[in-house]
């Protein structure tokens, strides 16, 4: 198995219902080492670059709103496999959909508020990491 990162966040809704510490301690005792993390309130240049891909979506106004409302964790994870690991851990995108003990079902509100990102592939970790972090912070 090959050692990856992937970017994650902790999105507005699951830090303003206080659960920070709760999401970061699950992302360690999955075996997720921390190489950089840092606190910040996006703004809509910053989340519309990131969800680029998204732009054609008709959610696509809403998502950036919701994203820049209050602060968010930005954060690179790293373990074996940490793509599709981390993407196990947080269940599927609709919160409803997830598996139980996941983090979108245990944190998430609806579709759109569900609690956490994480990139989907090494090509786009490597954009999203790079979006949010220098070289320097994530050595
Ligand atoms: P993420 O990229 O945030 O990890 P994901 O890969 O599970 O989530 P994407 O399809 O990439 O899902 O969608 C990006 C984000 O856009 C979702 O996490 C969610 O916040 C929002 N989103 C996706 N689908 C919808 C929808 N139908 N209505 C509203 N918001 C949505
Ligand atoms: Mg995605």
């Amino acid at each position: 198995m090959a050692v990856e990162r992937t970017l994650s966040i902790i999105k507005p809704n699951a830090v303003e219902d206080g659960h920070i510490g709760a999401i970061v301690s699950r992302f360690e005792q999955e075996g997720f080492r921390i190489v950089a993390l840092r606190m910040e309130q996006l703004t809509r240049a910053k989340a519309e670059g990131f969800y680029a891909v998204h732009r054609e979506r008709p959610f696509f106004n809403a998502l950036v709103t919701f994203m820049t409302r209050s602060k968010v964790v930005l954060m690179v994870l790293e373990r074996d496999s940490a793509i599709s690991h981390y993407r196990e851990v947080i269940g599927a995108t609709d919160p409803a959909k997830a598996k139980d003990g996941t983090i979108r079902k245990l944190y998430g509100k609806n579709v759109e508020e569900n609690a956490v990102h994480g990139s989907d592939a090494p090509e786009t970790a490597r954009f999203e990491i790079g979006w949010f972090f220098t070289g320097f912070e994530v050595a």
